[in-house]
């Protein structure tokens, strides 16, 4: 059941190997052990909430570690950041993790996932428009639960009944 993580883990590792050769940086236990954490990881997550659940598995690395790790984590493109909101960075996994935008209620903070293909199509359109290459994109939708729909027609009701009155 473990097997899908462990495979993605051990090419992720190699990847991360290779880019810390390449820009002669330590090989630290501390490094590996976040990028496994993370890649175990199914969601969204901050530093905070990274640095706890570490703690929780007791792996103590420090929040300066953690931070510096997550630069190189980026910057290898193993994993990439969302700025939702506005003092709200987000991250998760990119190795392997399909396409996708997102969608946050300012309600509650949830954070739902889409893919569609019409995006790539405007990517496409774009890059031939501008004669440029898109690397990458950024797209986030805000906005909140729609109220159901029965309440909406009763609301409807309300207004028919006190026009009716006036
Ligand atoms: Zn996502």
């Amino acid at each position: 059941m473990k097997e899908p993580i462990d495979s993605t883990y051990l090419t992720v590792k190699k990847i991360f190997i290779d880019y810390l050769q390449q820009m002669k940086l330590r090989k630290t236990p501390e490094r590996f052990a976040i990028l496994r954490e993370i890649y175990s990881t199914n969601s969204h997550f901050d530093i905070d909430s990274l640095y706890n659940q570490m703690k929780n598995n007791k792996y103590l690395v420090s929040r300066a570690t953690l931070y510096n790790t997550m630069e190189l984590l980026l910057d290898s493109g193993l994993v990439i950041k969302h700025q939702f909101g506005h003092n709200c960075s987000q991250y998760e996994k990119s190795y392997k993790f399909r396409q996708h935008d997102h969608f946050i209620d300012v309600e509650d903070n949830t954070v739902l996932e889409f893919c569609d293909p019409r995006i790539l199509e405007i990517q496409k359109s774009i890059e031939e428009q501008f004669g440029v290459e898109i690397t990458h994109h950024s797209l986030t939708f805000y906005g909140r639960k729609k109220v159901e729909s029965e309440k909406l027609k009763d609301k409807s009701r309300d207004v028919d009944s006190s026009r009716l009155n006036t």
